[in-house]
C-alpha cells in the first residue's frame, strides 16, 4: 500500500520527474502529471489524489488559478505550492487562497518527504 496518492502539476518535465523520483522512492504513488494549471485541475477532477503539488509559474493557467478551482470542486483538496525563489508574493497570495503548505524549490529530498507526510497524516 502507498503513503498516500499525488498528482504533479508543473510545466517542467525535469522538475516532475525529480518530484516523481522522490515520492516514489518515498512509498507515494503518483497517479498522475499535468503541465499546466488547466490539465492540473481537469486531472484532479478525474484522479482524486490525496495530494496535489502545484507549480506556480506555468503557461495556460498558473498554479494560484488551478488551486482557486480546485478548491471550488472540493475546499478540503490538499494542494502543496511548489515556489521558487523570489515567488515571496505568490506564495502568500496562495497560501491566502487556502495552499495547505508550500515546498521551495530547488527541491530537498528531506523537506519535500516531510511536507508530504504531514499533509497525509493530518486527518486521518
Ligand atoms: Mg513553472
Amino acid at each position: 500500500m502507498p503513503i498516500g496518492t499525488v498528482l504533479i502539476v508543473d510545466d517542467s518535465k525535469t522538475s516532475r520527474r525529480l518530484l516523481r523520483n522522490i515520492l516514489e522512492k518515498h512509498n507515494f504513488e503518483v497517479l498522475g502529471e499535468a503541465e499546466n494549471g488547466e490539465e492540473g485541475w481537469l486531472q484532479f477532477r478525474k484522479l482524486n489524489p490525496d495530494i496535489i503539488t502545484m507549480d506556480i509559474t506555468m503557461p495556460k493557467m498558473d498554479g494560484i488559478e488551478a488551486l482557486s478551482l480546485i478548491h471550488r470542486d472540493d475546499a478540503h483538496a490538499k494542494v502543496i505550492m511548489i515556489t521558487a525563489a523570489g515567488q515571496k508574493e505568490k506564495m502568500v497570495e496562495a497560501i491566502r487562497r487556502g495552499a495547505y503548505d508550500f515546498i521551495t524549490k530547488p527541491l530537498d529530498e528531506e523537506k519535500v518527504i516531510k511536507v508530504m507526510i504531514d499533509a497525509i497524516e493530518d486527518g486521518k
